[in-house]
């Protein structure tokens, strides 16, 4: 009886994931299909506790399972509500990784147990060999997954810098080959069980090395890659311990996340092969930034940029990370709303890869209620530049870069950009002349059709707001 109820449970579970996956597709439901998913997940998580039973005995670490419920749940609530958004992609990272441990350490326990049954003759080796194959490759892509999203997190809040070495990639390689040989040998004799620590070390140190090149604008790439790993690691875990449910939501994981990166790859205009061993905008490319004669740029003041806004008839707002990091997208949408009582259409245009984790702007535009149907994406938004009397830039940077196009040598080239120079006025919003993620200079900036409208995107926003309604 119990187990058909679990059996109930995992079903229930399971159909909630994919209700919810399908919800978060669009902004309007994301933020409920995440409770249904979680609500899923609660139901499979408790009928586990109380209902899964194994040779007629059911659980009974109750102490220890609402011990580390209790601890996670308070430190994933805390982590959740006081993350600020900038801080957002670092924390997916983070939980990310975690995921990856778990099904790490899942492997390793559940091998443990394994190797105890082959020693005291209750299992031969040959018996437990499928079940080790599972086992070792939980082991090595949760390890992977954990230490390069460890790394990834790193770089996203600026404490890791990129690093390469002459010869990296092939080192990577050899690891990887080594770290599979060995994994491969523990399948083909379980009682070597000191592998299992040799194979979570190099997996371990491969995910270090294996992300740490990445870096100019190939992370996004990067980030679903690893989410993706995660997803299977947990399948893996489902499959170890014929967990439908662990089985389902680690597939669902791990297709979405292949599929993720493969769209990433395409707005990156890269193969995922040029990503991971071309390390694309990794150190090799640092020097660019600064080095490079760029002439002069012209500066806008705020009530001639209101006033420029106010008597067009389109204005493209192109949002990017700086506007997150000023948590501007209430006022921008404040500024689109005003703007559009005097008659101009506002449209946005959204790159994929702007910001710092894939659907970065639209998350952060939602929060504000921007109306998803004034969202273009970066093909429908290059069609219309050209009608655009100005396109405001709000803290972006890279996406806009034309080097992307023009320059060889740029570790971007190649990546397709917003082409914002097709509108008739550019007016750009940052704070100084830095340059963006990829760390490399703007020729847009210092073309004769762009004016620099100086400051933190929230405060010029507030006030060009201001201004617009004076006019
Ligand atoms: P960029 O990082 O290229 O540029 C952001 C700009 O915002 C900076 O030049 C900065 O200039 C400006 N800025 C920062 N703070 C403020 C502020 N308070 N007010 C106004 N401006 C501000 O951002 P983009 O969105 O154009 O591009 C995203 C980059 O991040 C790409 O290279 C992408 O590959 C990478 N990336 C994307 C991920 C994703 O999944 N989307 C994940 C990881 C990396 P200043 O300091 O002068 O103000």
């Amino acid at each position: 009886m119990g187990s058909n109820i679990l059996t109930l449970c995992y079903l229930i579970a399971s159909v909630t994931f994919i209700i919810g996956l399908k919800m978060l597709s669009n902004p309007a439901s994301a933020r409920k299909g995440n409770l249904v998913a979680a609500f899923g997940m609660a139901i499979a998580i408790l009928g586990t506790i109380f209902l899964y039973e194994s040779e007629g005995e059911k659980l009974h670490n109750y102490a220890w399972i609402f011990g580390g419920l209790l601890v996670g749940g308070i430190i994933g609530t805390l982590a959740a509500k006081k993350v600020k958004m900038t801080a957002m992609p670092e924390m997916v990272s983070m939980f990310n990784g975690m995921g990856g441990a778990c099904a790490a350490l899942i492997s390793i326990v559940e091998f443990n147990h394994l190797y105890k049954g082959i020693e005291g003759g209750a299992v031969s080796a040959g018996d437990v060999q499928p079940t080790v194959l599972i086992i070792v490759l939980g082991l090595i892509i949760g390890s992977v997954s954990f230490a390069g999203s460890m790394i990834a997190w790193g770089k996203l809040n600026g404490k890791v810098k990129d690093f390469s070495f002459t010869g990296q990639n092939i080192l990577n390689l050899l690891l990887l080959a080594v770290t599979i040989g060995a994994g491969a040998y523990l399948v083909y004799d379980p009682a070597q069980h000191i592998l299992v620590y040799a194979i979570l070390g190099m997996a371990l140190i491969y995910g270090v090395l294996f992300v740490m090149p990445i870096g100019g604008a190939d992370m996004p790439v990067v980030i679903s890659l690893l989410n993706s790993f995660t997803g299977v690691a947990a399948a893996c875990g489902g499959f170890l311990y014929d967990n439908k449910v662990m089985l389902t939501g680690g597939i669902l994981v791990g297709a979405a996340g292949t599929l993720l990166t493969i769209l990433m790859c395409k707005a990156m205009n890269r193969s995922l092969a040029n990503v991971l061993i071309g390390s694309f905008g990794g150190n090799k490319a640092g020097g660019a930034g600064g080095s490079k004669e760029q002439g002069t740029y012209k500066e806008i003041s705020l009530s001639d940029a209101a006033m420029v806004m106010s008597y067009a008839n389109k204005v493209m707002i192109v949002p990017g990370y700086g506007l997150a990091v000023a948590q501007a997208q209430h006022v921008c949408h404040e500024l689109e709303k005003i703007l559009e009582e005097k008659g101009v259409e506002v449209k946005y245009a959204i790159h994929p890869v702007a910001g710092r984790m894939p659907g970065h702007m639209n998350v952060l535009l939602a929060e504000a209620d921007v109306p998803y149907e004034k969202l273009l994406e970066m093909e429908q938004a290059n069609d219309e530049f050209k009608t655009c009397d100005v396109v405001l830039i709000l803290g972006a940077n890279d996406v806009v870069n034309p080097a992307a196009k023009t320059d060889p040598a740029s570790p971007i080239y190649g990546m397709p950009i917003l082409e914002v120079e097709f509108a008739k006025t550019v007016i750009v919003n940052k704070r100084s002349m830095k340059p963006g993620y990829a760390g490399i200079e703007n020729d847009l900036f210092f073309q004769p059709k762009t004016s620099m409208l100086f400051g933190d995107a929230k405060k010029v926003l507030q006030d060009v707001c201001a201004e617009v309604k004076a006019v």
